[in-house]
């Protein structure tokens, strides 16, 4: 028997959780020491002396007797024998003779004052809200009400040691505001209560939690939580119908050696974490947390409060990639390529911070320092009288959102007296597919000026021909995957974008050609422009010119360019003999001749021609 000190002192920690809970003796008698005022409540008993009588003060009298197993044997028919833990359907009838069923998790612990025990936590099947809980459009718990439970049901796991059973499940629905809009808020609202009964089935035993607008968050059991997390995603997104609004979730497992060292609040920040490390991925719908993930974020942190000193450091540098013409072999262009190189850190490369600061809208400032920086450059190669070779910059769609890009870019323009054909303006694909109108009517805006505006990583995103229709773009750069993957395939896919881009007007340029092979491949198609690490990496601006001229890479002129753009337009992979020749009064020469070209000639002998 307990003393009555004891008994109180269990109770003020038990009473307190969510939860029916009971404990009981670790032997054959099962018999029960202890039961919550929960789990008094479920089985609709006034005090302890009526549940005592109505069980007879065991666990066998807990349950319907048919339905009784001795709760050892749970464990080893249904449960985890070595872990001594397992989850079990619990059906039991009320004082007043109702049935009803519960979940429960069973553990066997060893507690101070108590010995070896059982300890059975009983969830009804639908988590009932206290008076006073905020309740919102889905009928699910508010942020400030869930996080209380979950700190209330941390505390209970401290208590049983149960903390690695449980994990944090943290939902975000993409790009809601779309829906919004596409739809109306009433819809919106509507499809937010049908995600939240998604997720009631699933996880009927679960605290769930409609946190704000488009994020829902739960606790569940570990045990088969991928499976239900893998089930919501898929009927939620095949409900919506629309593959840029998702629903993507993130997983966190504590470590079970270790699970208290977090509260709700860091459970759910880890959950938050895995889910947006998959925001932009379209192939997957859930991750778990992973260290790796906390390293990012800590890196992300460091971008963040360190990126204003980097730029007023000069500790931003502007390295520039060769590209050349592929009818001549000359340097016909540069790309400009933020580095950051950190007195602590080392090099940092763009992955590690274009994403950071477009995320916290910072990247104008980056952009708006590559310009200028590029613009001084561009000034400097025309002061010394060296052929001065376009340098093409990278734009972000978050620029646009901060700053009027063109402004910035004429600017520098008229600060440096440059002519704009010096400056050429990359936007990615995929920021069209997002932004679409308004990039739109930008990208119209600084080609209206004079610049050319190349389409970055063409081919990258998911409605490539969407986007050709509907923007008018100079030159298309090729998206480096279908080099990566150089098979069959990926060349017939550069042929016909190389061809379809000829008939409407647009260059062409491959990214991210390493081998002699791919650029044989890429003449032979006709593509304009290589750029790529078989010409040269980025590289600071001294470099290049010391690469160059080790490469007998020599620098086209603005001639050479107004004439080469034109003759690269001709589509050569008809079946119909092409050659295209440089003639001038002395001399002709033959920049390129097709197969069809080719076959002719070894078919005429010389002397035919004489
Ligand atoms: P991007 O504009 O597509 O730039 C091309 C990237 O491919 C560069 O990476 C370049 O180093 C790499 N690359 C070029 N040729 C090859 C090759 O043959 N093989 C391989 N494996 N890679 C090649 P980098 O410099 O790391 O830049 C990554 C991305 O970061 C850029 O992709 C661009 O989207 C972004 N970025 C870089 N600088 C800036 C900037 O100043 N502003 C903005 N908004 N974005 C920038
Ligand atoms: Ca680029
Ligand atoms: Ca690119």
């Amino acid at each position: 028997m307990l003393d009555e000190k004891t008994i109180e002192e269990l109770h003020s920690y038990y009473d307190r959780l969510p939860g029916g809970i009971c404990l009981v003796k670790a032997d054959d008698s099962e018999e029960i020491l202890l039961a919550n005022a929960e789990l008094l409540n479920y089985y609709q008993c006034a005090n302890w002396q009526e549940f005592k009588e109505l069980t007879r003060g065991t666990y066998r009298g807990m349950v319907e007797a048919s339905d009784y197993i001795p709760l050892k044997d749970i464990v080893r028919v249904k449960g985890q024998p070595e872990a001594n833990y397992a989850y079990f359907q619990f059906p039991y009838r009320t004082r007043e003779g109702h049935f009803n069923k519960g979940n429960a998790l069973l553990i066997r612990t060893t507690q101070k004052g108590l010995g070896d025990i059982w300890s059975i936590n009983v969830m009804k099947s639908k988590y009932s809200r206290a008076p006073g809980e905020t309740e919102n459009i889905t009928g699910l718990l508010g942020g400030t009400a869930f996080y209380k439970r979950v700190n209330e049901h941390i505390q209970m796991e401290k208590i049983d040691g149960i903390g690695g059973l449980y994990c944090s499940v943290y939902f975000n629905l993409t790009n809601f505001k779309l829906y919004n809009s596409n739809y109306g808020i009433e819809q919106g609202d509507e499809l937010l209560r049908k995600v939240a009964d998604v997720l009631r089935a699933h996880f009927p035993y679960s605290i769930i939690a409609h946190l704000n607008a488009d994020n829902f968050a739960l606790v569940a059991p570990r045990d088969g939580v991928i499976e239900q997390v893998e089930a919501v995603c898929r009927e939620v997104d095949e409900m919506i119908d629309n593959f840029s609004i998702t629903l993507k979730a993130g997983v966190f497992f504590r470590d079970p050696d270790n699970p208290s060292e977090y509260t709700a609040n860091s459970a759910f920040d880890m959950a938050k974490i895995a889910c947006d490390s998959i925001k932009g991925d379209a192939s997957r719908s859930w991750a778990t947390y992973t260290e790796t993930m906390g390293k990012n974020l800590a890196a992300r942190a460091y971008v963040l409060e360190n990126f204003d000193r980097a730029l007023r450091n000069g500790y931003i540098k502007i390295f520039y990639q060769p590209v050349v013409r592929t009818l001549t072999g000359k340097l016909c262009g540069m790309e400009a390529l933020a580095r950051w190189e950190d007195p602590e850190r080392g090099r940092l490369t763009p992955d590690m911070f274009v994403p950071v600061l477009e995320d916290a809208k910072l990247i104008y400032k980056l952009d708006s320092y590559v310009v200028e920086q590029v613009g001084k450059r561009l000034h400097t190669m025309e002061d010394s009288g060296m052929p001065v070779l376009p340098i093409s910059v990278n734009l972000s769609s978050a620029d646009f959102d901060q700053v009027d890009p063109l402004d910035v870019v004429e600017r520098v323009v008229r600060k440096y007296r440059l002519p704009r054909s010096y400056i050429r303006i990359e936007i990615t694909e995929s920021a069209l597919v997002k932004d679409g109108k308004k990039l739109q009517r930008e990208i119209d805006r600084f080609r209206k000026a004079g610049y050319q505006c190349w389409m970055d990583d063409f081919g990258s995103g998911y409605s490539s021909f969407n986007v050709l229709q509907n923007f008018h773009f100079d030159e298309l750069k090729i998206d480096m995957a279908f080099l990566r993957n150089f098979n069959d395939q990926s060349r017939k896919i550069i042929k016909s974008i190389v061809l379809m881009a000829k008939s409407l007007g647009v260059h062409t340029l491959a990214e991210g050609a390493e081998t002699q092979e791919q650029v044989d491949f890429l003449r032979s198609v006709g593509c304009e422009k290589i750029q790529g690490y078989f010409y040269g990496r980025p590289m600071k601006y001294d470099d290049l010119r010391v690469h160059c001229r080790d490469k007998n890479l020599r620098e086209e002129t603005r001639q050479e360019e107004f004439a080469y753009d034109k003759l690269g337009l001709i589509n050569v992979l008809t079946g119909a003999p092409v050659a295209l020749c440089a003639v001038n009064d002395k001399s002709m020469r033959i920049l390129y001749e097709n197969d069809a070209y080719k076959k002719v000639l070894e078919d005429v002998s010389v002397s035919d021609l004489r």
